[in-house]
């Protein structure tokens, strides 16, 4: 599932990201900076939008009185921050409770935890990752989506949070339809790409108490899977723009499942797994099972590619430190630290002919990518 918080009280929030959200009948969490609205700064949402957005069904967070470094607090001035913005959101907004906090800056420490316990049910961080169902409540993890961070990055988190099952919360700030100028900015175009990119991949939208909730009561097991690429079929958003003879529906040899990949790897001829972006700093390397058929000894090179470039290769017969054995099935595991590999977009992957000559059928099977 997905969460979609904005950060502060902006009022482009209110003007841009709010149409994007109720045109595809999406609720958010605003955490709200409640001076900025209680006192009318400039640039911030005016208390009548606040409440236009509570009677359209979005979730309020508190995000303090003025938004200081909770660390650098006296205790009152603390409980202050804590206590009495949740009690102005109380009586100036028609909501029952406001079980969420959001911390400034990302900035706390235990004594800043400790108080936050005492008011709010959970606290969201702009730690990056996502979160499990044990994740502390108190240490929600948050991306925060800045303006250096692209769509096909984004993308990325929303695929590999659900092929964990696991919960997406992104952080905005403002948006601007032009350039941005600031760090917190973000453009509305590439936030409605977001937005239908969610919705693309089906992934549930849920505002931050209603993810805590569900967090709550899940029974399920913590999945520990990567971001499949093939299991029984391409997964994850890969598509098949193989050249070569091959069959993405093997069954005489499988590994695990129904289904295989059976590849005539001759005359140069290649697999190629085409995604709109991967974001390779999400992962730390690439898992795969190969078998030789009846000969074994197989040239395959493997090519990871950004539509533009090669950002690694390796021959499989390397990646395993021995020939492609006949008759049976072994992992590859391709470290990106041994590719030199910390970050890119993969847009293509490759298993590709290296002999340019005629090779037997060779298998392959449950391919992944493994998170940090
Ligand atoms: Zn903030």
């Amino acid at each position: 599932m997905v969460t979609i918080t904005l950060d502060d009280g902006w009022a482009t929030q209110y003007t841009k990201a709010r149409p994007a959200l109720n045109a595809r009948n999406m609720d958010a969490t605003y955490a709200l900076v409640t001076n900025a609205i209680s006192q009318g700064w400039g640039g911030y949402m005016s208390l009548a939008q606040v409440q236009t957005l509570v009677a359209e069904g979005n979730d309020i967070a508190s995000h303090t009185l003025t938004h200081p470094d909770l660390t650098t607090l006296s205790a009152p001035q603390l409980t202050s921050e804590l206590q009495d913005s949740q009690a102005w959101l109380l009586s100036n907004l028609n909501v029952s409770a406001v079980p969420s906090f959001v911390v400034p800056y990302g900035i706390y420490n235990n004594t800043v935890q400790g108080s936050i316990r005492q008011y709010y049910a959970s606290s969201r961080t702009v730690n990056a990752g996502r979160n499990f169902r044990d994740t502390l409540v108190y240490e929600l993890r948050g991306n925060d989506v800045h303006r250096a961070v692209t769509v096909a990055t984004v993308r990325g988190w929303i695929d590999q949070a659900i092929a964990e099952k696991s919960w997406l919360i992104l952080v905005f700030h403002e948006f601007v339809d032009g350039t941005p100028t600031r760090d917190t900015q973000y453009k509305t175009a590439n936030f409605a790409s977001i937005l239908n990119y969610i919705q693309t991949r089906g992934a549930r939208t849920v505002t931050l108490s209603e993810g805590v909730a569900m967090m709550e009561g899940r029974t399920d097991p913590d999945p520990v899977a990567g971001l499949p690429i093939y299991a029984d079929a391409l997964e994850s958003g890969f598509a098949n723009w193989s050249w070569a003879t091959h069959s993405l529906d093997e069954t005489g040899v499988v590994h695990a499942g129904s289904s295989a990949i059976s590849f005539e790897a001759d005359a140069w001829s290649g697999l190629m797994f085409h995604h709109s972006g991967v974001d390779l700093s999400l992962y730390q390397s690439l898992e795969l099972w190969v078998h030789g058929g009846t000969t074994g000894g197989q040239s395959v090179q493997l090519v990871l590619h950004d539509g533009t470039q090669t950002l690694g290769a390796v021959s499989l017969d390397a990646a395993l430190g021995a020939a492609i054995a006949p008759g049976t099935w072994q992992k590859v595991t391709v470290p990106f630290s041994s590719l030199g590999l910390t970050s890119g977009t993969l847009v293509d992957l490759y298993f590709q002919d290296a002999s340019g000559g005629d090779q037997a059928t060779v298998y392959l099977d449950d391919i992944s990518l493994i998170p940090h």
